[in-house]
């Protein structure tokens, strides 16, 4: 068998803040295609194309870090800055942040080795790329970014405790030292000192994922068309879903149908305007049909959320029944609610009338 070929082609890219250049791997192309992916988009298995190809591990090189200036950023935003809704800003940040932000960035910049990637390298990246984009004022952050990046910390963290065999991964990385540190758990435990918020466990990373897409959802342009949006919040559902947030995802599928309802609104009047090119119409139906459909698919969600909450509170519910069945029903109505029951789930409860038979 001959020798093994890198999947990667190295080229030289200007890094988009001190403007050095430095050699970044470069996926060749048709190499591999995702073949297993779980709901909130992580993919579990590769399906390699080439053969002779050593087979490596692609979310570890979803990230470039210039060795100069340690800015860290996903790839492609990395080769073209212009992509980024707040490159702008962050150039004219980075580096001068304050001496706290700048010595973190710093601290976590040399503990990266790039020219061997593996998962402890790897998540140091991520969370340097992650506290870049947070350190810059809240108003000019890209919370879709920091969601992805926040996500992508989560699955580092799902794959270190599925034990999986990943090359160079979780299972290759467990008991090496860290540079300096015998553990990477000791790096990350000093890092934690200087950064308390810092996500280190799957649900704490998917959590912050979590709050960063309800507000880019509901905030940033990339999410102004119909089917931008619903892909944007199918993905919020299934991370609330993992969270064990219930109420927000049945929230966030109420926040559908208000979507839904004004974009509906919104087209009709377009439509009713004389002056509506042809172009407009035709692009509005094929919008409307996008509209329709996620509100359909809605419905379908919200009756799973509402039956797996009625599953989940009913004991609650009937406990509560029972050891105040002489009070009038309002009381009652008020009781289950103070206990943290939705309205919707004890309307669904009493249409039901599981507890009064
Ligand atoms: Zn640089």
């Amino acid at each position: 068998m001959g020798e093994l070929l890198s999947p990667f082609s190295m080229r030289p890219i200007a890094c988009p803040i001190c403007k050095s250049e430095h050699a970044h791997r470069m996926f060749r192309v048709r190499l591999f295609v995702p073949k297993d992916i779980e709901s909130d988009q992580h993919v579990l298995t590769y399906r390699w194309q080439a053969e002779n190809t050593e087979v490596i591990h692609p979310p570890y090189f979803a990230l470039f870090y210039c060795p100069k200036c340690y800015f860290t950023d996903l790839a492609d935003d990395y080769r073209d800055p212009s992509r980024c809704k707040n490159n702008y800003f962050i150039a004219k940040i980075f580096g001068s942040y304050n001496p706290e932000t700048d010595r973190l960035v710093d601290f976590m910049g040399r503990y990266v080795h790039y020219a061997t990637i593996d998962y402890n390298v790897a998540l140091t990246l991520h969370y340097l790329a992650f506290f870049i984009q947070i350190s810059i004022p809240a108003d000019v952050q890209d919370l879709f970014k920091l969601s992805r990046l926040a996500l992508r910390i989560a699955w580092l963290y799902r794959e270190e405790k599925s034990g999986i065999q990943i090359p160079n991964g979780p299972r290759t990385c467990k008991g090496k030292p860290y540079f300096d540190f015998p553990l990477y758990d000791g790096f990350r435990e000093e890092l934690k000192k200087y950064w308390p918020a810092m996500p280190v466990s799957e649900e704490e990373a998917t959590r912050l994922s979590c709050t960063y897409m309800e507000r880019a959802v509901a905030s940033d342009s990339r999410f102004d068309q119909p089917a931008k949006y619903y892909q944007g919040v199918k993905l919020l559902l299934c991370l609330l879903d993992r969270c064990g947030d219930l109420e927000g995802a049945y929230n966030t599928v109420r926040g559908i149908y208000a979507q839904g309802a004004q974009s509906r609104s919104e087209f009709q009047k377009t439509l009713a305007k004389p002056e509506t090119s042809e172009h407009v119409r035709q692009q509005i139906a094929a919008d409307m049909r996008v509209v329709n459909a996620y509100m359909a698919d809605a419905g379908a969600l919200r009756d799973d959320l509402l039956d797996r909450m009625v599953e989940r509170d009913l004991p609650t519910v009937h406990s509560l029944v029972r050891a105040n069945a002489t009070l009038p029903p309002k009381e009652i109505e008020k009781l289950v609610l103070k206990a943290g029951v939705m309205p919707d789930v004890f309307r669904r409860i009493q249409s039901k009338a599981t507890f009064n038979k």
